[in-house]
């Protein structure tokens, strides 16, 4: 039998992953407190985030990420209609074009995807209407070929853009984040995410977050020091099986 993400069991996927978490911690002395869970929940229905947001209760998980501006606002309504057990922190962690920066800003909790003094302009505009400043990742592409399509700033150009978002008073310069490329080692590309998060911290002393490490390599996106980790397919199953409904029609 297909375990689909609508009816499989939330409760115990979270128990693997948060098991899995305590032992990489463990194995590099780390302490599980440290690091923030954020459920990946594209493709999924607002059914299946709600139950997977039920069974974390008592593990404190509110935190949610989506990578299309649609998908987001779309999804934080429905979840919203559907009585959370609690207020769901909702994180962008896709590509993001200027135009959207406005609809993102309303919604988003924390941006993990700036790449471009671009899109820095545009989210600092758009945050103005914000109570607080909105939290921001400089997104890093490790990638020896750049232009993979996933987005990220060229390592060399992280400290401009460091000193542009920290100029923005709309904006919380707040750490770093990665996709490890296919091309290259999981554990190599998060010790050049460390590197690269010691030396923006040497400046922005507040930016410490490091946004690294997805259901296939959160291990080594601790043992290099991780601090918060976007899982989805290991928390809600496969869930190209909603996708494909939704490429359909319904989307
Ligand atoms: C989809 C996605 C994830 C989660 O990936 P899984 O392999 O399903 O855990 C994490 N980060 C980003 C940017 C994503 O687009």
């Amino acid at each position: 039998m297909t375990v689909s993400p609508e009816y499989g069991a939330p409760a115990e996927r979270l128990a693997a992953v948060l098991a899995r978490i305590a032992e990489a911690c463990q194995s590099s002395g780390r302490r599980p407190a440290e690091v923030t869970l954020v459920a990946v929940s594209k493709g999924v229905s607002a059914a299946a985030v709600i139950e997977l947001l039920r069974a974390g209760v008592d593990h404190g998980l509110v935190d949610l990420g989506e990578n299309k501006a649609q998908e987001l606002l779309a999804k934080s309504a429905e979840v919203a209609d559907l009585s959370p057990p609690r207020p769901p922190s909702w994180h962008f962690v896709g590509q993001l074009q200027r135009n959207k920066a406005a609809a993102v800003t309303g919604v988003a909790a924390m941006v993990h995807s700036v790449d471009r003094s671009s899109l820095v302009r545009a989210l600092a505009r758009a945050a103005q209407d914000r109570d607080e400043p909105l939290p921001v990742l400089i997104q890093v592409d490790l990638d020896p070929n750049p232009g993979s399509g996933r987005g990220g700033a060229r390592t060399a150009d992280v400290p401009d853009l460091a000193e542009q978002i920290a100029a923005a008073d709309s904006l919380a310069l707040t750490g770093v984040m990665t996709v490890a490329p296919r091309e290259v080692e999981p554990a190599r590309a998060f010790a050049d995410l460390a590197a690269i998060s010691t030396a923006l911290i040497a400046d922005h002393p507040a930016a410490t977050v490091i946004s690294a490490g997805m259901s296939n390599d959160l291990e080594q996106a601790l043992a290099a020091g991780a601090t918060l980790l976007r899982v989805g397919t290991a928390l809600f199953g496969d869930r190209r099986i909603i996708s494909e409904d939704r490429a359909a029609g319904t989307r």
